[in-house]
């Protein structure tokens, strides 16, 4: 055991033995299911402070960054946290290396809890690509008018793209953006009839998405098969090493009765 990790041990050894304390680095649906599945123990869940009016699951919110891993491991000793489910989205990657070097430092049990990304099916016309800027550059080959999905903090690298943007975000957008825009703020759920009308009703004609996965959100990729249109697929950044994961809640919960005792 890490010196770290033993003196965090003795400090938890020391506290009247209480319920167990978990920690859930959530800004996602599954979060918020899993603060309301945990059958037992004291939940607190960690949202960024990115959004204005996020939805807040049940039980302890506490909102902001911690100030990277010694940030959270410190938080982590301070609030005598047990365990820690990263339920963050699949593309906060920095929250989810802070999580892994925090917990091994201090020897937590840390799970991760990662919806599926999508795949295509039939009469789907995805392009694969590995980051934002890859979609930027292709996108003058597949189309002129985009519905643009990929989130507030990604817009700067289409702003040289000389097409016509359909901007959809959670909260309004800051600059840079591309010169010739439109800006929709909505979230989902999203229906497959709903994004076939705006789709239409904008002249779309191609469709550059991060691969989020989940049902919530994935209405535009049937609207894009039913209109024949291409996407641009961002991929996932890789997961850190080592962290076991589950796609599901049930997994989840069932993961948390064994390997933490909740
Ligand atoms: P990120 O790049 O991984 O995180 C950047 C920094 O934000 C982290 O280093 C951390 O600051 C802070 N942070 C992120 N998630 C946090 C959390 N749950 N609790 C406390 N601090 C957090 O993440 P991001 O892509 O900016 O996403 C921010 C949040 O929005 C995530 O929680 C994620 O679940 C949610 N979200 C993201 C996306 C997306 O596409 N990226 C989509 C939907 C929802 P410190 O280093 O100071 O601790």
């Amino acid at each position: 055991m890490s010196e770290r990790a033993g003196a965090f041990s003795a400090v938890r050894a020391s506290e009247p033995s209480g319920t167990l304390r978990l920690l859930i680095l959530g800004g996602t649906g599954e979060a918020r299911e899993l603060a309301a599945a945990v059958p037992a123990g004291h939940v607190v869940t960690s949202l960024a402070g990115r959004v204005s009016a996020p939805r807040l699951p049940v039980g302890e919110v506490r909102i902001g960054g911690f100030g990277g891993p010694e940030g959270l491991a410190a938080w982590l000793v301070c609030e005598r946290i047990d365990a820690v489910v990263d339920a963050t989205h699949p593309f906060a990657h920095r929250i989810s290396a802070s999580a892994r070097q925090a917990t091994a430092d201090l020897e937590l049990p840390l799970l991760a809890l990662h919806r599926p990304g999508w795949t295509p099916g039939p009469g789907d016309d995805w392009r694969r690509v590995p980051s934002v800027d890859a979609a930027a550059a292709a996108l003058p080959e597949l189309g002129d008018r985009v519905l643009l999905t990929t989130g507030r903090q990604s817009l700067a690298a289409f702003a040289g793209n000389s097409g016509w943007f359909l901007i959809r975000t959670v909260d309004p957008p800051s600059p840079p953006l591309p010169s010739r825009h439109e800006i929709v703020l909505d979230r989902g759920p999203y229906t497959v009839d709903g994004e076939t009308a705006l789709m239409r009703e904008h002249r779309i004609n191609v469709l550059v998405t991060k691969d989020s996965g989940g049902p919530l959100t994935a209405a535009k990729l049937a609207a894009a098969r039913e209109l024949g249109l291409p996407v641009l697929m961002v991929d996932r950044p890789a997961p850190p090493d080592g962290v076991p994961t589950v796609a599901t809640v049930g997994e989840a919960v069932d993961w948390l009765r064994d390997n933490a005792g909740v």
